[in-house]
């Protein structure tokens, strides 16, 4: 597949995987995944596996991403990790705003763009989730949502971060149910971030920028979804914790 914007795939594996299962599957990976170069592949431990799954993936074609971090950069923040502590195990992206962060955890996009420029401070390519719920959805919010989200959480990001930074669409409604946006939808709003960012940066920036969909992509799905002029990669949460169903993801994706 040609695409203008190199593919982005990465896999949250959210609170799963202890740390001998999570090299289990990350050696499952660079076996499967030894030969990729069209994708950027990354994949996203807790952080209790990060340091053992940094070691499993060092000679290997996969990079590491984190599922959050903290907006300050050390100090009285029990609980919290800070950008400089992911960089010690050569972490180089990280999920922020998590609709699961927004929902439990009560993120705000003022919150969410703090973190975005502490991670870019310490050179952590951040991929920042935005999307909707069914209720918005069914009272045609989404363009609405997505303003605000988008607008809230990339605020104060320089036109260079804003390049290097990953947005992913997730629509709630298609979050670990199973539903997947249809590509209608998905293009629909993909090029509605697009053209936001163009309005917020400039063309450059909107031609540049990566955005990932993220909602039950599975192997079936893939190659559909990421064949989207607007789509330029994928997160997956339930298919990447099994390294066939995120091997064939990417291997469908090209
Ligand atoms: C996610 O949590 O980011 C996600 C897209 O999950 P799933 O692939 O399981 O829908």
């Amino acid at each position: 597949m040609d695409k203008e914007r190199k593919l982005i795939i990465a896999g949250n594996w959210k609170m799963n995987k202890t740390v001998a299962e999570g090299i289990a599957l990350v050696n499952g990976l660079k076996r499967e995944l030894a030969n990729i170069k069209e994708v950027d592949i990354v994949v996203c431990p807790p952080f209790t596996a990060l340091c053992e799954v940094s070691k499993a993936i060092i000679d290997s074609n996969i990079r590491l991403g984190a599922q959050n971090m903290s907006e300050s950069n050390f100090g009285a923040y029990t609980g919290e990790i800070a950008a400089g502590m992911l960089k010690e195990f050569l972490v180089r992206y990280v999920v922020l705003g998590h609709s699961e962060r927004r929902q439990y955890q009560k993120e705000s996009d003022e919150l969410i763009s703090k973190k975005a420029q502490a991670a870019h401070a310490a050179s952590l390519k951040p991929i920042v989730c935005v999307g909707e719920t069914l209720q918005e959805r069914e009272a045609n919010q989404m363009e609405k949502v997505l303003q605000t989200q988008v607008t809230g959480s990339l605020a104060g990001l320089s036109k260079a971060q804003m390049e290097e930074t990953i947005v992913a669409y997730e629509p709630v409604w298609a979050i670990g149910t199973g539903k997947t946006a249809s590509s209608a939808q998905a293009q629909e709003a993909h090029a509605f971030i697009r053209k936001l960012v163009a309005k917020l940066y400039d063309d450059t920036v909107a031609r540049r920028v990566r955005i990932q969909y993220g909602g039950s992509v599975k192997p079936s799905n893939a190659r559909e979804l990421m064949s989207l002029p607007d789509v330029d990669g994928a997160l997956v949460g339930g298919a990447s914790l099994e390294d066939r169903s995120f091997a064939d993801i990417i291997k469908n994706s090209i």
